[in-house]
């Protein structure tokens, strides 16, 4: 039996059926922006291993970083204890994040980070005498995770959990914000769809602990881009009816969107805050829920005052170490120029496309670009496809996306560009 063989008969993969094991590449190693193959194919990585790697693969600091740490103490349990990295990473988080995000909470993966944001927004709730708000609003197309509570603010389509829909928590959905980044925003609440998030709250407010939304950008639930305008309104109508704002910023987070967070292409905060994926720049899982003081303390001075979760892991001091060593180049690199080059070169490169048939739409903010086809594409027909073409893509849904790493040169983006375009003619 070969390795892959194995892998087939024995091991799940993401969202894989496991009686029709899809094809996967063997990835022997990973340097720059390539994956290196079994046979010694190089491919790049133009989802940044789902949108983490932002630095490309093997940055020598980052590596220093986690062995030097491996050395001095790859975990020790954070209740009772504390350690550098987990200091050091929160004073350099705080540096960068909205200023109004004082309190945080690091845990193992985004759907944790999700849970913990979504427990801190119940528990203020409860906190302020109001036991009856446990419940969440969202907006359709969105994505937050896999976990329970995290699934049921998915959207209940698009966001691959329909078959749990009867086992979910009922949450409210609004429509997806209707009025898109480069749209001209309207004041009509008809049109914006501000009237119907309104409406929602106004109906249901008594029993809503917070509002839920990835700022403009929405990710796995539909690669879509809406105005920023609907966020600063959100803020307006969340406050009117004591209800709060988490922001997930768990794929927009660490500069993908050409601001270190989407939250800067708005003029409000959200009153807590989701990252993970590029946090530690790919190299291990982790995530943090930061919150203001505001509502930490309003936890801490409510019944029970404790906050309760707390995971094994949690502060990790290996992905606090690759997580602080990622913050640093994102201080020492020319990483927004890179981000903004990225994003001139996929608006040019990709525009064309749309005259391809079976083509919906195009779109590019930051260093993401989507096809969105008129159909279905299959992850699986791609996958031979991507190695012919030297460019590791996967798409999903109805979009061909890329996600580069930022340190991607132009001449391998515009490899990149080609082998979507290619993608697009056949899927
Ligand atoms: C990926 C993602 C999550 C879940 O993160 P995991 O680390 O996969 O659990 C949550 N929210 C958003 C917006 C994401 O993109």
């Amino acid at each position: 039996m070969t390795q892959q063989d194995f892998d087939a008969k024995h091991l799940w993969h993401p969202y894989t059926n496991v009686a029709k094991p899809g094809p996967t590449h063997l990835v022997t190693s990973a340097n720059g922006v390539h994956l290196t193959l079994e046979d010694g194919t190089k491919m790049i990585d133009a989802m940044s291993s789902w949108w983490s790697a932002i630095h490309g693969y093997g940055q020598p600091s980052i590596i220093q970083a986690v062995k030097d740490q491996a050395d001095r103490m790859p975990h020790v349990m954070f209740g009772g204890l504390t350690h550098d990295p987990a200091i050091s990473l929160g004073q350099k988080l705080l540096a960068i994040t909205p200023p109004s995000m004082q309190r945080i909470f690091y845990s193992d993966s985004g759907s944790v980070a999700v849970e913990v944001a979504m427990k801190m927004a119940v528990q203020y709730q409860h906190a302020f005498g109001y036991p009856d708000k446990t419940q969440f609003v969202t907006v359709r197309s969105g994505y937050h995770g896999d976990t329970w509570k995290a699934m049921s603010v998915c959207d209940p389509v698009t966001g691959m959990h329909h078959v749990f829909q009867n086992a979910l928590s009922v949450q409210h959905f609004a429509p997806k914000p209707p009025i898109c980044i480069t749209d001209e925003w309207s004041e009509d609440p008809a049109k914006n769809g501000l009237s119907d998030l309104h409406q929602l709250l106004e109906s249901h407010h008594q029993t809503i602990a917070a509002l839920i939304l990835e700022p403009v950008v929405q990710g796995a639930g539909g690669m879509y881009f809406y105005h920023p305008e609907y966020l600063n309104q959100a803020r307006a109508i969340c406050d009117a009816f004591s209800v709060l704002l988490i922001f997930d910023e768990i794929a927009t987070g660490f500069g993908r969107t050409g601001k270190m967070f989407a939250t800067e292409l708005t003029t409000i905060e959200p009153d807590i805050l989701c990252l993970g994926k590029a946090l530690t720049g790919g190299t291990m899982s982790f995530a943090a829920t930061l919150t203001s003081d505001k509502v930490a303390t309003s936890i801490g001075n409510g019944n029970p005052g404790v906050f309760m979760h707390g995971p094994t892991f949690m502060a990790n001091p290996l992905a606090c170490a690759a997580a602080c060593a990622s913050l640093d180049l994102l201080k020492t690199t020319s990483w927004q120029a890179n981000v903004d080059a990225i994003a001139t070169q996929l608006n040019h490169e990709l525009a064309p496309l749309r005259s391809l048939p079976h083509v919906f739409d195009v779109r590019v903010l930051g260093a993401i670009g989507v096809i969105e086809m008129d159909h279905q594409v299959s992850a699986d027909q791609a996958h031979p496809l991507s190695k012919k073409l030297g460019v590791w893509l996967r798409p999903f849904g109805r979009h061909i996306y890329c996600m580069p790493p930022f340190t991607i040169s132009p001449d391998e983006l515009s490899q990149v560009t080609n082998a979507m375009g290619k993608l697009a003619e056949v899927l």
